[in-house]
């Protein structure tokens, strides 16, 4: 399917112009497109383009809302998108003082394994496209938007998927998230979380992306790691963090580190001392994370007094850190539940 969305604006009017169209089309259909409106809902567009341009293949975005479910404490809501070839993803939106942070998915499920994670365990199934990534941010923002304020301000790279596994999608996305003419949220307000590919978070800051860079550690020994995440028998602990530090040094970013508390698994004395340790002189960020419950993986989050004890050693070791809040606990807010639950329904539907 071709999308119209993943198009920059010139490259629009190139397009249009080849279905000779005269100038201010591209501008009239760049905002509509923006606006999260689907080729038959551009009133003031001639009906023979829009079929003409449906006939060659031509959609405006790449995504439907197919459900949403909203939480009834704090305003998370969780989005079902259904993708043109039937396949579903999903996506969060958070609700802050200072804005709206949409999570979106970058991947059809995941290939990287991590043991904890609802996402990976239909394994990968396909990448998406920059205009399909785009797409999950322009429908919820026009949903959300108010008053003249955008719906999203903020976006993280943070749903199902590994955004790094598919690098020339997740860079067009970047681009295009960011360009004047369209969406325009601003760089800062971008964020990208990785298992850690050490040699695409180097490549990314070398090709002068900077978002903040979130990095998925959890934990802190290579023998233990490699039980939670496959992808430490291709990268140590140690290539990690030097990579993070290259990625620091030429963007100026501090870097995030993910951890989610495993009960009897990552959460020891020992665990947090060598966490400090790693980060003695780096000024990054440790983000402590209460692990979700998946059913099919059978981890139990940390209790409160561990993740308590956890954080007070890394406070005083002076390293940066906070205990994540958890949202939308209510309603399956965590990476990959809520495509799985409707996979299964599905399923059981079908049978
Ligand atoms: N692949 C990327 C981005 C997707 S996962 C990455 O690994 O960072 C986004 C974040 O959610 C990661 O930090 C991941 O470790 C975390 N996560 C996944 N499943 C979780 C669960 N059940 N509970 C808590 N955090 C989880």
């Amino acid at each position: 399917m071709k999308l119209l969305c993943s198009l920059s604006f010139d490259e629009l009017k190139e397009l249009l112009k080849s279905y000779g169209q005269p100038a201010f089309r591209a501008k009239q259909m760049f905002s509509h497109i923006v606006a999260g409106r689907e080729l038959d809902e551009m009133s003031n567009v001639p009906k023979e383009l829009v079929n003409r341009l449906g006939d060659d293949g031509w959609r405006a975005l790449g995504v439907k809302i197919e459900a949403s479910f909203r939480s009834a404490t704090d305003g998370t809501v969780k989005y079902l998108y259904a993708l043109g070839d039937g396949n579903v993803i999903e996506g969060v939106l958070m609700r802050y003082k200072y804005g709206n942070t949409l999570c979106v998915s970058t991947q059809v499920g995941c290939a990287m394994g991590c043991r904890f994670c609802a996402s990976t365990l239909g394994g990968l199934v396909r990448d998406l496209t920059a205009g399909e990534i785009l797409s999950q941010v322009i429908v919820v923002n026009a949903l959300n938007a108010e008053d003249g304020q955008r719906g999203v301000t903020n976006v993280v790279l943070m749903g199902s998927g590994e955004p790094l596994d598919n690098y020339d999608n997740v860079t067009k996305f970047l681009d295009l998230l960011s360009c004047e003419d369209g969406l325009n949220v601003s760089k800062r307000n971008v964020s990208l979380s990785t298992c850690g590919l050490c040699d695409r978070i180097r490549r990314l800051a070398d090709e002068g992306y900077t978002p903040v860079l979130t990095v998925s550690l959890h934990a802190p020994f290579d023998e233990l790691r490699k039980k939670i995440m496959p992808i430490a028998e291709r990268y140590s602990v140690r290539e990690v963090i030097d990579a993070a530090k290259y990625y620091f040094n030429k963007t100026g970013r501090r870097v995030i580190f993910e951890y989610s508390l495993i009960e009897g698994e990552n959460d020891g004395e020992d665990c947090a001392k060598e966490l400090c340790r790693l980060m003695r002189g780096f000024p990054c960020h440790v983000n402590l994370i209460r692990l979700n419950y998946v059913k099919e993986r059978g981890l139990k989050s940390s209790g409160e007094s561990a993740i308590d004890k956890f954080r007070k050693i890394l406070d005083n070791n002076g390293v940066s850190c906070s205990v994540r809040r958890s949202m939308g606990s209510d309603i399956q807010g965590a990476c990959g539940q809520l495509r799985r639950n409707y996979i299964e329904k599905k399923d059981n539907n079908d049978n």
